[in-house]
Order: structure tokens, then C-alpha cells, then sequence
């Protein structure tokens, strides 16, 4: 019964895996594609997962080591993670992508 079920369980995800790519491709690179899924599944794992599971003595960020890591912080809220997009904003804009950089200052 276990098995069965989890075998259900592996076809519903990989199905899932295979709706989301299609519907959200945005590259062929399968490591890209991998890590887009994981993070639209919020199935990336970061120093809070692994510190409330007891892997990790602390929760701490990687990168500045002042707040938790949780996946809004390591990818928006942390100023590496700011100082990031930053460069990544002006790299697109160097390459005159248009890119509304009001909405994009608002939220970093
Ligand atoms: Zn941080």
C-alpha cells in the first residue's frame, strides 16, 4: 500500500514538474529548469529548514549571518542578496532591457 501510494505520489509530482516547465519555461538548462521548480514549490532547502529538522545548530543566514535564513531572505530581503539585483539591474540595463527600475527599487 505504501509503495503504491508512493509511487502515486512520484507521478503526481513529476507531472507537476512537467506542467509548471511548460507553463513557465523560461530555459532549456536543466539545472535552471530544477531550480525554478523548486523555488516556485518553495522546496529549496535553507538554514531555518535545516536548523528546525536539528541538522543545523542555527539558523543563520549563510551570507550575513544576522537573520534567519528563510527563502524570502535569502533571496530578497538579505543585502547580498540586494546588492545582487542590484548588479544584476544594472547589467540588464547596460544591455537596454527595459526595465522598471521604480517597481524593482520599491520592493529591494
Ligand atoms: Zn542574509
Amino acid at each position: 500500500m505504501w509503495q503504491k501510494q508512493g509511487i502515486r505520489e512520484q507521478h503526481y509530482v513529476e507531472r507537476e514538474f512537467t506542467d509548471c516547465i511548460k507553463q513557465h519555461r523560461v530555459t532549456s538548462d536543466t539545472k535552471l529548469r530544477e531550480f525554478q521548480f523548486k523555488l516556485l514549490n518553495r522546496y529549496l532547502v535553507t538554514n531555518d529548514f535545516l536548523n528546525k529538522i536539528g541538522v543545523l545548530t542555527s539558523p543563520a543566514c549563510s551570507f550575513c549571518g544576522k537573520e534567519n535564513e528563510s527563502l524570502e531572505h535569502i533571496l530578497i530581503s538579505c543585502h547580498y542578496a540586494k546588492d545582487f539585483w542590484a548588479q544584476v539591474i544594472k547589467w540588464l540595463c547596460n544591455l537596454k532591457v527595459n526595465v522598471n527600475s521604480h517597481a524593482w527599487n520599491a520592493g529591494l
